[in-house]
């Protein structure tokens, strides 16, 4: 199309700027965690399937609330509200949010409207750090970061929600330009908004991993992704297919940045972070759920008896210690996981400076 640049140059240079990132964090930035929860904590109704991207039509002003609260927390990465709708499943009570467009135009929104909504998850995260760090960058020896924002798009299994995300199995109809036709506008469209990066979440098999990875070359995305797998037994996909097949369709792949884990319990993620660091050069993300389990029965969390935000840092600096540089929360972890993450993560990369 006559465009003159090197696009190859530019991803490299932008993959690059998030491995500056993390070095200028200190070896290891840190994820903000769950949405859901903060939001309900503050009076979001989560009676509707799609209630978060709701949120984005009717109370723009909770989630930048809750932006704000991991920004203060000392995420050095906030992740958009663009993973939506509400579902409880099984398993480990994954608290689906997922904001795709067949979901929006389900509930009567059109097309051009639903793609507004997720422009705008990807504007409101933006505005939240930029305004954060306009107030913060004027106080002496403050120890932020200038924080990223990560465009979070859902696996096509949240969006069946079926809880395909956790089996891995898409059925006998889907094949991989079917997957990459579900992602696709809703790419094109996060990409266009202008985030920092492109979260790919709870991947659960190879095909969708493979789709990612083609649909960004296709796509010729320049911004740096990370794709995270779920994981149900700590040890392959949920799909049963190792992750040695898994990252390989990623590890030739300049776009991607990062490969990792989220939304496993926590108990997994060390040795996860040992397999993968065998498996591919790229840098490790983790941001694990909080190890609470989810009664489907109860229709409610168990607290979990083991864990807390003082056994999550703990768990934190070895998964660090394993090489993950890129560390957070998923459901069911809050502000408070993220004060307790950053302090203890920044804290000990500080002292073996
Ligand atoms: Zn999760």
């Amino acid at each position: 199309m006559g465009i003159v640049f090197e696009p190859k140059e530019v991803e490299e240079h932008r993959v690059g700027s998030l491995e500056n990132f993390i070095e200028k964090a200190g070896g290891c930035a840190v994820i903000d965690g769950g949405f859901a929860t903060q939001l309900e904590l503050h009076g979001a109704s989560i009676n509707d399937p799609l209630w978060s991207a709701l949120c984005l039509i009717d109370n723009p002003h909770l989630l930048s609330k809750v932006h704000l609260e991991y920004l203060e927390a000392g995420a050095d990465i906030i992740v958009t509200s663009s993973y939506q709708g509400i579902t409880f499943l099984g398993f480990y009570g994954h608290f689906i949010i997922m904001a795709t467009l067949p979901g929006f135009i389900s509930r009567g929104l059109s097309l051009e409207q639903g793609e507004k909504l997720l422009e705008k998850s990807v504007k409101l995260a933006t505005e939240a750090r930029d305004d954060f760090w306009e107030s913060v960058k004027k106080i002496p020896d403050h120890t932020y970061n200038r924080a990223l924002v990560a465009a979070s798009i859902g696996s096509y299994g949240a969006y069946l929600a079926d809880g395909s995300e956790y089996s891995g199995y898409y059925g006998p109809d889907v094949d991989l330009n079917k997957v990459k036709d579900f992602h696709r506008r809703r790419l094109q469209v996060l990409v266009e908004a202008g985030p920092d990066l492109l979260a790919f979440e709870t991947i659960p098999n190879k095909l969708e991993a493979q789709a990612v990875a083609e649909l960004l070359e296709e796509e010729n995305v320049e911004i740096p992704s990370w794709v995270c797998f779920s994981s149900v037994d700590g040890v392959n996909a949920p799909s049963g297919e190792s992750f040695k097949e898994c990252l390989e369709v990623l590890n030739t792949s300049k776009r991607i940045a990062a490969v990792g884990i989220n939304c496993a319990p926590p108990q997994f993620v060390h040795d996860l972070i040992k397999k993968f660091k065998e498996l591919t050069g790229k840098v490790i993300v983790v941001y694990p759920n909080s190890g609470e389990i989810w009664d489907g029965v109860a229709k409610r969390w168990l607290p979990s008896k083991c864990f807390n935000d003082d056994k999550f840092k703990v768990f934190a600096t070895r998964w660090r210690d394993s090489g993950a540089k890129l560390i957070g929360g998923c459901c069911r972890t809050t502000p408070s996981t993220t004060r307790a993450l950053s302090k203890v993560l920044k804290q000990s990369s500080l002292a073996t400076n």
